[in-house]
């Protein structure tokens, strides 16, 4: 689960990781206030968004201005415009695609002088696992693009999560990036307190791009970014709270209530299958035969028929679903009874485009003669591979 940048700051606060003060706002009048009662001379007004690169994004609407998704402000009257400019309006970066994200929140931050910029962040390693912490000197800049040309620019460390962090940690840091006397001091006492946070709080990366120091000799968290562990939200409820809906793909907040994991994606082939791995074989062989998966969908183990009708509405749902391909293993779950499943969901769901069903395991043969008896347009297909291209075939036909 991810959260804003205004309510990571506030998780990072309360352990007492230096961050500016700021105010969330929804509108103009709001925006005022906060502006009024930061007091300036510099502010920070940042569109809330569950998106990073906000800074170099661009705005669909003219109304919006030129400026990007992060702008600074030096009077309050100029606070307010880019508030009415950005509320409301849509904000394309890297990471939205091209349909952007619209903008309902900003972030009214006391502006910093920065001096140096730097990048720090850590997840959870699932090779050592432990907490892993990446450090490089190149603050402000798409980490995956400085792995890229200058690796040497990143440094990695993990923690023991039976010694927890120390003190050669924070050395290790400050070394990082050339910070020296009170700077290295603040460096070694910011590693702790994020440790100490991220673990606290269960969170599977937390992303501070810049973390900066000012001119006054300070080191701030100027933006960050925090996703949590979904398995361990449910003793978190004050994290689960923060939850903005409005963020999300309704068709994976509706999946979740019938605990299906279920991924939106942008091709044409509506993807039902059980158990992850096979779940990722379906769509690599849609993806060999020319045409890409609408979805990744495990309806899980017990696939009862609830659940498959759960699956059939959300992936139906979807306007750029051309095509279904159910793909399941009957290994606990019996296939008949999965044909029973599926062909139940069709007739309450109905039936707009084709849909190609592959079954394996189980009383196969009685499962594939129910679906052939079914009198429903439902193709059968005998392996992975030939339903790959029945279902490939039978979408390019429509289209
Ligand atoms: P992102 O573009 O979504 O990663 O948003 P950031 O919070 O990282 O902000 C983008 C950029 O805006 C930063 O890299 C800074 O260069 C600039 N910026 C953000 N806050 C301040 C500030 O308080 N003072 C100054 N001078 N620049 C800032
Ligand atoms: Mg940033």
């Amino acid at each position: 689960m991810n959260i804003h940048e205004y309510q990571a700051k506030a998780v990072l606060r309360e352990f007492g990781a230096p961050v500016s003060r700021g105010k969330a706002v929804f509108s103009a009048a709001e925006a005022e206030t906060a502006a009024k009662e930061l007091g300036g001379p510099l502010w920070v007004v940042k569109s809330q968004i569950h998106a990073g690169g906000r800074g170099k994004g661009k705005f669909k609407e003219a109304s919006a201005g030129e400026k990007g998704g992060v702008r600074l402000a030096k009077s309050v009257d100029e606070v307010k415009t880019f508030v009415e400019q950005m509320l409301g309006a849509t904000l394309v970066t890297v990471q939205t695609g091209p349909v952007g994200k619209q903008v309902n929140r900003l972030y009214i931050e006391d502006g910093s002088d920065i001096e140096r910029e730097f990048y720090l962040s850590a997840l959870v390693d699932r090779g050592t696992g432990q907490v892993a912490f990446v450090v490089s000197t190149e603050g402000g800049m798409d980490i995956e693009e400085v792995a890229h040309r200058t690796p040497e620019k990143i440094v990695t460390f993990s923690v023991d999560p039976a010694t927890g962090v120390m003190p050669h940690h924070g050395r290790r840091v400050a070394k990082a990036l050339g910070l020296n006397g009170d700077l290295a001091k603040q460096a070694e006492g910011l590693v702790s307190k994020l440790y100490a946070a991220f673990v606290a709080k269960d969170m599977s990366m937390l992303e501070i791009n810049p973390l900066i120091v000012t001119r006054d000799g300070q080191l701030k968290c100027l933006d960050a970014k925090v996703s949590f562990d979904s398995n361990a939200l449910y003793r978190h409820p004050d994290v689960v709270a923060l939850r903005d809906l409005t963020e999300e793909d309704e068709k994976e907040i509706e999946a979740s209530k019938h605990d299906l994991a279920y991924i939106a994606l942008d091709g044409t082939i509506g993807c039902m299958v059980n158990g992850a791995g096979l779940a990722m074989a379906t769509m690599d062989i849609i993806k060999l035969y020319g045409e890409e998966p609408a979805n990744f969908l495990d309806v899980g183990g017990g696939a009862s028929k609830e659940k498959v009708t759960a699956a059939f509405k959300i992936i139906t749902a979807d306007p750029n679903v051309k095509g279904i391909l159910v793909n399941i293993f009957g290994g606990i779950m019996r296939c008949d009874v999965i044909a029973e499943g599926v062909l139940a969901a069709v007739r309450e769901v109905g039936l707009t485009v084709p849909l190609v069903v592959r079954l394996e395991g189980t009383n196969v043969e009685l499962g594939k003669k129910i679906i052939n008896e079914s009198g429903l347009n439902v193709i059968s297909a005998n392996d992975l591979d030939d339903a790959a291209q029945k279902i490939v075939k039978a979408v390019r036909e429509v289209a």
